[in-house]
């Protein structure tokens, strides 16, 4: 197997056919091999499981998934990489490349096909400039029993952070609605070729089979997550009369009484099944749009 974070194998194999690093496709590739081992070691991947990847690169972490799974499929964008992606990962049976874009991906479909009868993880060093994007709709997806992928430290804290603290904000209540995330481990800039200018940490989330929360209707519970941190240094009820113009800036004050809160709650300090209470007594006002 080629050692893909040998910089002195890779190096001249990446000049030979010309390659060179596209910034806008977010391409810093590892350099250290125990960091593509420890995420797929983490994740808990076996051959029971079917392996989303995204943006294999030069396949450092595609080699340790394919050297585990059932069966790993990887998308990627640029299909300059695919003859040196054939000298690293072309030995694997178990391994699909796709060429695409996978925010042009429809992800439940796509599991469905590639994975009959396997346990469906997907598993990525992100390509930072659409960590959101890809991260929604792999949760939305709600396929995945978990997702373990490489982002900015912050972002990782900021998904991981719990009401009341400073990184707490609407894509924490979003990620943790579907899933349980655990931060694994930081990975330093020097791990990297280029080198990103930021730290990186590797993050778990895990899904739940059955979420511990009831939400009648997820429009209005997130469309009132939206609302609360889009002014989150004010009262919630400010938040909420700006957010849901119906309800009037009394409704809205009086929306967070019936929920059972004090009139003056900040939405920052709110978890989930906090935010689901209020969200139920929107709808019982407002008849609740479900689409
Ligand atoms: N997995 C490799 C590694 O760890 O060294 C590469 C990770 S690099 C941070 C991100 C990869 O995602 C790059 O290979 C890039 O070309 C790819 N990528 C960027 N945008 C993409 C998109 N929209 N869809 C699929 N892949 C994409």
């Amino acid at each position: 197997m080629v050692d893909v974070c040998d910089i002195q194998v890779m190096k001249p194999l990446l000049a030979q056919h010309g390659f060179h690093f596209s910034k806008a496709k977010g391409q810093n590739f590892l350099i250290a091999p125990w960091v593509p081992r420890s995420i797929a070691e983490d994740a808990g991947v076996d051959e029971s499981a079917g392996v989303l990847e995204i943006g294999p690169g030069i396949g450092p972490l595609t080699q340790q998934l394919c050297l585990r799974a059932g069966k790993v499929c990887a998308v990627e964008l640029d299909s300059r990489l695919k003859p040196i992606l054939d000298l690293t990962v072309g030995e694997f049976s178990n391994l699909e490349i796709l060429w695409e874009d996978v925010l042009k991906l429809d992800v439940p479909a796509l599991v469905k096909e590639k994975f009959p009868g396997l346990r469906p993880m997907a598993c990525a060093n992100l390509p930072y400039y659409i960590t959101s994007p890809i991260l929604t709709a792999l949760l939305e997806a709600d396929c995945f029993d978990s997702v373990t992928v490489m982002v900015q430290k912050e972002v990782a804290q900021r998904i991981a952070a719990a009401p009341g603290s400073a990184d707490y904000g609407a894509f924490s209540v979003f990620c943790q609605y579907y899933a349980q995330p655990e931060l694994l481990f930081d990975v330093p800039a020097h791990c990297f070729l280029p080198q990103p200018k930021v730290t990186s940490a590797v993050i778990s989330l895990r899904t739940y089979r059955e979420r511990p929360w009831k939400v009648d209707n997820e429009k209005t519970f997130f469309r009132l997550v939206r609302a609360s941190f889009a002014m989150r240094r004010k009262k919630l009820s400010n938040g909420l009369a700006s957010g849901f113009p119906e309800l009037g800036k009394i409704g809205a004050a009086e929306v967070i009484t019936a929920a059972g809160f004090d009139a003056n709650v900040r939405g920052e300090t709110l978890g989930i099944p906090e935010f689901a209470r209020i969200a139920a007594e929107i709808d019982k006002r407002t008849g609740g749009q479900r689409r």
